[in-house]
């Protein structure tokens, strides 16, 4: 009774003083008006101006209410045709792997021998001098079996050290000079003969430049330094592209530089120098026993969190990957012939009992499971730790979820569950074959049921997983956003649909990748929309998105990133 009368009675007073004499505002540091603003808060979606104090958004209405936060020294910028969205944030990625490969040119976006040369090309011009090159994402269709070979890369980038990997990271491809001084020749031996070995002539035996699984591999660690200062050096060459695509946070969820611990380091190194330019929630992988993992968790959480870094989950893989026939499915292996489901990568006991121990830590979970066995497994271990544990609040989240059975769906918003997808796979792209090829087409035609997830009630997540990619790896969130939207590759209207009833709108993808990833790693308080009070993490895009082509949307231009409140991008 008493507390209820004190809380009467403070409504009442608020309310009085809000109907007197307003008290002066103080101004804005930042402010946007006169265009659309889309905030992803599904209380108010629309409006057409936004005030930014310090890290804070101050106001989110329209124009007449932004005049008291109007000062002599506020920025005023004009949206105009474009949109303004919040900060986009990426449910799962690989920031490390990423940017270590990454030269600023996209090359698993070059579908044909023209484009793949242009970019090339586009390397050699942008990478002068004499220095190794290292970069990643050719796509393995554009050649015959035998892989690309060295005088094709010899053409381009003449005398010079060239290593580039493929786009699934299982093929390399070296020019001659790399070979050379790695001392790769027709007498070296095969790590393993027909499963890690480099493609030759058969009548030489001569190594023709393209290397399968480990073979060469050592040569980037030979010749591409891979120390922590390479890995930040590349890290920070990176953030300004990231930042140039409207990216303000991700979920890192495996990060190797060249271990955990390092990457660590150098996200708190830069955190503290004020030099970061996206927020990293980051994952302690499962790679020892669950109550040491638990402690190395905490141990993490007080070494390494600051302004914009927090550890913020406990990577765990159910299975593997479809390609490699270790996707852990609910039916067979269609080309196979003694029904194989493929196999879990951890025992549903062993999964149950270390999720129990991390919800017991009220540590969260992201799980990688790919294939609906996977993903039924993880959701029965993740509902039996739930009960055992009486832990309904923390954190838990399914990642990839290529298949799903149709009766599991209900179940992620029931067990409080986010599903997180790399969208950008949804395309009938040459993986999308490939894979139909030995899962079954109607298989691969209903994968990635996003739409119905969406529908069930349940926090559904994109995020690109880059670098690692069955077809398209990027970094950029139009692109997925793209994506989402047409069930296509981005840019390529006339490619059907791949089951284009599980198509989002625009305003779903931009959720997904804002609000709903803020929920996944527990920061709705403080980011993923634009609410007064919350973090000011905001994207100004210089196109409406819900105002253009769908196939425009990824070539966007992203005028203008604010992270916390700092501009980080302004073109
Ligand atoms: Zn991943």
């Amino acid at each position: 009774m008493r507390s209820g009368f004190i809380s009467i009675t403070f409504v009442f007073f608020i309310t009085l003083s809000g109907c007197s004499n307003e008290p002066p505002v103080e101004p804005a540091d930042l402010v946007f008006s006169g265009g659309a603003v889309f905030t992803s808060d599904p209380l108010a979606p629309a409006a057409s101006a936004l005030a930014v104090r310090g890290d804070t958004i101050v106001y989110v209405g329209d124009s007449a209410g932004l005049t008291p936060f109007i000062g002599n020294d506020t920025q005023q910028i004009s949206i105009g045709d474009g949109l303004l969205i919040p900060g986009l944030m990426d449910s799962h990625t690989h920031v490390f792997n990423g940017s270590f490969a990454d030269v600023g040119v996209n090359l698993s976006l070059a579908d044909t021998r023209e484009k793949l040369q242009l970019a090339l090309e586009t390397i050699r011009e942008t990478n002068p001098g004499n220095a190794p090159v290292y970069a990643r994402g050719w796509q393995n269709h554009l050649f015959p079996k035998t892989g690309p070979t060295a005088a094709e890369l010899d053409a381009i980038f003449g005398d010079r050290i060239v290593i580039l990997g493929s786009v699934d990271g299982h093929s390399r491809w070296f020019s001659s000079r790399a070979l050379q001084e790695g001392g790769i020749t027709a007498s070296t031996v095969d790590p393993q003969p027909g499963v890690s070995f480099f493609e030759r002539d058969p009548l030489t035996n001569t190594p023709l430049g393209t290397g399968r699984e480990k073979a060469g591999a050592e040569l980037v660690e030979q010749f591409i330094p891979g120390d922590q200062l390479a890995y930040q050096q590349r890290f920070v060459a990176w953030l300004p592209r990231a930042a140039a695509a409207g990216l303000t946070s991700v979920f890192d969820a495996w990060a190797g530089a060249p271990s955990e611990t390092d990457a660590y380091e150098i996200w708190r190194s830069l955190d503290q120098a004020g030099a970061l330019t996206l927020r990293i929630f980051g994952s302690v992988r499962e790679i020892d026993n669950a109550t040491k993992i638990a402690n190395r968790f905490k141990r993490f959480s007080e070494e390494f969190s600051g302004a914009l870094v927090r550890p913020e989950a406990v990577k765990l893989a159910a299975d593997g990957v479809p390609e490699g026939h270790t996707a852990f499915l609910l039916t067979p292996y269609i080309d196979s012939h003694n029904e194989d489901f493929g196999q879990p990568m951890i025992s549903k006991a062993d999964l149950t009992s270390n999720i129990e121990t991390y919800f017991s830590y009220d540590i969260p979970v992201h799980i990688h499971a790919i294939g609906g066995g996977a993903v039924r497994m993880s959701l029965d271990a993740i509902e039996t730790a739930r009960a055992s544990t009486g832990n309904d609040s923390v954190r838990a989240t399914i990642a990839h979820m290529d298949f799903v059975h149709p009766e599991d769906i209900p179940r992620f918003s029931a067990l409080n569950v986010t599903a997180q997808t790399s969208i950008q796979w949804a395309a009938r792209d040459p993986s999308y074959f490939n894979i139909g090829s030995f899962v079954g087409m109607d298989k691969v035609e209903n994968a990635y049921p996003v739409r119905s997830i969406m529908m069930s009630g349940a926090n559904q997540s994109f995020g690109a997983d880059w670098p690692a990619s069955a077809y398209l790896s990027t970094y950029k969130p139009l692109e997925l956003i793209e994506a989402a939207v047409t069930r296509r590759l981005p840019g390529t209207p006339d490619m059907p649909a791949r089951n284009a009833d599980q198509a989002v709108t625009v305003a779903e993808a931009i959720v997904a990748m804002t609000r709903n990833t803020a929920i996944q790693v527990g920061e709705l308080d403080a980011l993923g929309s634009l609410t007064e009070g919350k973090r000011a993490d905001l994207v100004l895009l210089k196109h409406n998105l819900f105002e253009i082509p769908q196939e425009s949307i990824s070539t966007t231009p992203v005028l203008m990133t604010v992270v916390n409140g700092q501009v980080v991008h302004r073109q």
